[in-house]
């Protein structure tokens, strides 16, 4: 079928809207028409480690078109969103585990179906989709059974499409990574996407002590709304004594968003001795950077990294598009919609940091 599809074809530029061919449903694969489909940071900086032309965006949310003979859950006309792939068969899927899919890393930057087929084309030049198993900066996307995900018929689509990955990520690391209980403690280092949603999901777990740290007193601002008990702008000095000055002795938890080189550190210098830190994102992806190993080893403290939340997303999303149903994840509050033909200001804005979470309507 033709459909209309965002083409980046150089990194350096942004998309141009073209034409495009898209294969049928296989067996196992969902045809979708997109509503909407959020802009995540891993769209802005996928076009440098995935093959050009290339169709990106993978927070897409919209109505089952086509379902695939081998696809049992889902029918024409169902609510859903889509999520990252993983192939249910590796040792990480087998144990529940699918956002550490042994072959993750293929499913969401090869560029193709995991057999290595392409579903994208324009007149004979093969074109890379299958970006998350979905190039959802498209008017329709092809995903696979598994990260296709039937929503509460209440949810509004344009607010259910980052639940796909920013929210469940933000939201995974306190609920299902950390498992932070009631009355514990945790500083957020990063209020975007994931931070805030990270601080909401604190809020909803009753935590005592919920610190926000960034450098923007706005969205420091937000983050006290959507549930910090404190913030902390660390452009004003030593940001570990100030946590520590709030919780002696250390937070239980924290977590770190930013990217920020100086937040890498403070977010494990932090903690409580054995406390944990959940690493969502790294500095200068690829690059050494300079790590002070000393807090972990002489106060038992421990740091993982985390993706996807370790969403099991067919149990997850749904939970939290309850949760957002029940005024208790109120995502709106880091919405703010964009036409599909301003996709290019979207990314812009999201570059920028000018808004937390644009989200595309079709
Ligand atoms: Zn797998
Ligand atoms: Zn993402």
């Amino acid at each position: 079928m033709l459909i209309r599809a965002a083409v980046t074809r150089d990194a350096a530029l942004p998309p141009t809207i073209e034409e495009l061919e898209l294969d049928a449903p296989r067996a196992d694969e969902v045809l979708v028409r997109l509503v909407a489909t959020g802009i995540c940071h891993t769209d802005l900086f996928a076009p440098r480690l995935f093959p050009l032309p290339g169709v990106f965006g993978h927070e897409g949310a919209g109505i089952v078109e086509q379902v695939g003979a081998h696809v049992g859950k889902l029918r024409p006309g169902d609510r859903v969103v889509l999520t990252f792939g993983s192939c249910g068969h590796c040792r990480n899927c087998l144990a529940a585990a699918p956002a550490y899919c042994e072959h993750g890393h293929r499913l969401q930057f090869g560029g193709t179906r995991e057999d290595g087929g392409t579903t994208l084309a324009r007149a004979g030049e093969r074109v890379h989709g299958s970006f998350f198993q979905q190039s959802s900066f498209a008017t329709h996307a092809l995903a696979t059974g598994r990260n296709v995900v039937k929503l509460p018929d209440r949810m509004p689509l344009e607010l259910a499409a980052p639940l796909g990955c920013g929210v469940q990520t933000g939201a995974g690391a306190v609920l299902r990574s950390l498992r932070a209980p009631a009355g514990s403690s945790i500083a957020v280092f990063g209020t975007g996407s994931v931070g805030l949603s990270a601080i909401m999901a604190a809020r909803y777990a009753a935590l005592a002590t919920i610190i926000a740290v960034d450098i923007d007193p706005t969205r420091l601002e937000l983050a006290r709304e959507l549930g910090a008990t404190h913030a902390i702008d660390a452009r004003e000095g030593d940001v570990v004594a100030r946590i520590q000055g709030i919780e002696p002795g250390g937070v239980m938890y924290s977590m770190e968003t930013s990217a920020a080189l100086p937040a890498l550190n403070d977010a494990i210098a932090c903690l409580m001795r054995r406390g944990e830190c959940a690493l969502l994102t790294v500095p200068k992806l690829g690059a050494p950077v300079p790590l002070t190993l000393a807090p972990l080893l002489t106060g038992g403290r421990r740091l993982i990294a985390v993706l996807e939340g370790d969403s099991v997303p067919d149990a997850f999303i749904p939970q939290l598009a309850q949760m957002h149903l029940a005024g208790r994840l109120p995502i709106d509050r880091l919405v703010v919609d964009y036409g599909f033909d301003d996709i290019a200001a979207a990314l812009d804005d999201a570059a920028a940091g000018r808004v937390i979470k644009p989200v595309l309507r079709f």
